[in-house]
C-alpha cells in the first residue's frame, strides 16, 4: 500500500488526519517542520503536543530541528504582506519542498499536508504551492480536502478528548497582529 509523508503545522490540524490514517491502517508518518513559528518556546510546545497525538495513535513522527533563519530568509521581502498573501505562499512552498525532499529521499510514494486544513487558511493556495513543489521534487502530492468527510468534527473532538494545546495564530510574529 501506498506510504505518505504527512507535512504537519500542529497536532490541532493534524488531528483528524492522523485518526484517520491510523484507523483505514494506511502507511504514513507525520513530519513536523516548522521554522515559521516565531519562538523556540512555542515551536517546542507545538512540535511535543504534535508528538504525544502521534504517540497516541502509534504512527510515526519525524522531528526536523527549528531553523528559524532559513524562514526569515525565505520571506524577508514580504514580511509586510496580509495572512493569505505572498509571505504565506513562500512559507507553505518552503515547508511543502523540505517534506517533498525528505519524502523522495526516504521511500515514501507521496507526500500530503494539513497545512490548509484550518478555516482560516486558504486550502487553494496551499494546492497551488504543494502543485509546484510536487512537479519541482518530483513526488506526487495528494491533494485529498481533509476539511472533508467528517474529519473537521473528528479534529474538534480530538482536540477536546486529548486536550490539545490549540494556539491562537497561526506561527510567525506577523501573524499575531
Ligand atoms: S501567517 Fe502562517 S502561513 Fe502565513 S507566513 Fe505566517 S506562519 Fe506562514
Amino acid at each position: 500500500m501506498e506510504k505518505t509523508l504527512i507535512l504537519s503545522c500542529c497536532g490541532p490540524c493534524s488531528a483528524g488526519v492522523v485518526e484517520f490514517f491510523a484507523k483505514t491502517k494506511r502507511p504514513a508518518a507525520v513530519m513536523f517542520y516548522n521554522p515559521n513559528i516565531d519562538t523556540k518556546e512555542e515551536h517546542d510546545l507545538r512540535a511535543s503536543e504534535n508528538k504525544r497525538l502521534c504517540d497516541f495513535f502509534n504512527i510515526p513522527y519525524i522531528y526536523i530541528p527549528y531553523e528559524p533563519q532559513v524562514w526569515l530568509e525565505q520571506t524577508k521581502d514580504f514580511f509586510a504582506e496580509p495572512e493569505r498573501g505572498k509571505r504565506c505562499s513562500l512559507c507553505f512552498s518552503l515547508r511543502l519542498k523540505k517534506a517533498a525532499q525528505y519524502a523522495k529521499e526516504n521511500g515514501f510514494d507521496s507526500f500530503t499536508s494539513v497545512l490548509g486544513v484550518s478555516r482560516y487558511k486558504n486550502l487553494e493556495q496551499v494546492n497551488i504551492c504543494a502543485e509546484e513543489v510536487s512537479k519541482s521534487v518530483g513526488i506526487p502530492y495528494d491533494f485529498t480536502n481533509w476539511r472533508k468527510g467528517g474529519l473537521e468534527l473528528r479534529r474538534v473532538q480530538l482536540i477536546k478528548e486529548l486536550n490539545l494545546y490549540s494556539q491562537k495564530y497561526c506561527g510567525c510574529a506577523f501573524s499575531k497582529r
